[in-house]
């Protein structure tokens, strides 16, 4: 294989990155997702960010040997895609690999689940290359879950590793999905935002939106809320402390159940307040952990440009899973 490029579909942003035959990082270019204005606009804000990431590697798209996408939604085989809640009118199926493969000049593109193809990225070349099994757990947007079990990415029937729709509050706070009490209802960026902003309608006081403002962003991103964190609100600290709180439930919950080598921490605001906080988070899994050994909890290793790679990596699943031992 040679140079391969990668995009991650994100909620809030489209990171795209130019891979040399080691599989290092030698562009990147990024944009807000232009989610208000649907499908078609964002598979070319794609193409661009992959075209500018390729620009600031020197080299051109032509030279690629191909382009991994990560996207949220459900999968429908040839690159076609349905239902991306976070995108207007993505509801039906959208032929997102032939989109951009043709703004990108006829270059080969595959797709896969952003969370899917982060821990596979991350098992591969990131902090899960030490282990077999690995729980990857995507703390940004939502809270998405990735899982590779003995060496092989498990999907179950295509819609496995939804960790943040477990269940952590019976009838609690409705979540995205429109179920109550999800992990995602607690521990998602864009739910920590709608009960900010609940808070702040019941009177209550915090720096969250006047931070937002000042930095010109439109929503509470992570860096918004650790910037709050840094400035002792304590608004924002406590929606931190309830999401960590949440995710390490449900991240020992989930090690009982898989009893996996290693548990994951990535996503935007998993690699801002994971390193941080991962102490905080390992005390706080400790009392529902069942096995004297739980699995290790590590912060994913490749940051912010974990999904892009991972996508990337797509494209060398093949060769790999043929030089790998049979499980
Ligand atoms: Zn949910």
């Amino acid at each position: 294989m040679g140079k391969l490029g990668g995009i991650d579909l994100g909620g809030t942003k489209i990171q795209a990155a130019v891979m040399d035959e080691t599989h290092t990082a030698i562009g990147t270019a990024r944009c807000p997702t232009p989610a208000s204005e649907g499908p078609e606009a964002t598979a070319k804000a794609m193409a661009q960010m992959l075209t500018d990431a390729a620009t600031a590697a020197g080299i051109k798209v032509s030279d690629l040997d191909g382009v991994g996408i990560g996207t949220p939604g459900e999968m429908e085989g040839d690159g076609v895609v349905a239902n991306v809640v976070n995108i207007v009118d993505w509801s039906g199926p959208f032929p997102l690999a032939e989109k951009v493969g043709t703004a990108l000049g006829g270059v080969d593109v595959l797709v896969g689940n952003d969370v899917d193809v982060a821990t596979w990225g991350e098992f591969k070349l990131g902090a899960g290359q030490p282990y077999d099994s690995v729980l990857g757990v995507f703390w940004g947007t939502g809270v998405g879950g990735g899982l590779v079990l003995n060496g092989e990415r498990w999907r179950g029937r295509g819609s496995a590793g939804e960790i943040g729709h477990m269940v952590v509050e019976i009838d609690g706070r409705t979540c995205g999905c429109g179920r109550k009490g999800c992990l995602e209802a607690y521990a998602g960026r864009r739910s920590m935002e709608a009960h900010a902003r609940h808070l702040v309608d019941k009177g209550h006081h915090t720096k969250l939106f006047d931070i937002a403002e000042e930095k010109g962003k439109d929503h509470l991103t992570s860096g918004v809320f650790a910037k709050a964190v840094r400035k002792h609100d304590k608004m924002a600290g406590k929606l931190i402390d309830e999401a960590l709180h949440m995710l390490a439930v449900t991240m020992a919950s989930a090690g009982n159940l898989l009893d996996v080598d290693a548990v994951i921490l990535g996503g935007g605001m998993g690699t801002r307040f994971g390193n941080d906080h991962l102490e905080e988070l390992k005390t706080l899994m400790r009392p529902h952990e069942f096995a004297v050994e739980p699995p290790v909890v590590l912060v994913a290793g490749l940051g912010d440009l974990g999904g892009a790679v991972g996508a990337s990596l797509l494209f060398v699943e093949d060769d790999d899973a043929a030089a790998a031992p049979a499980a």
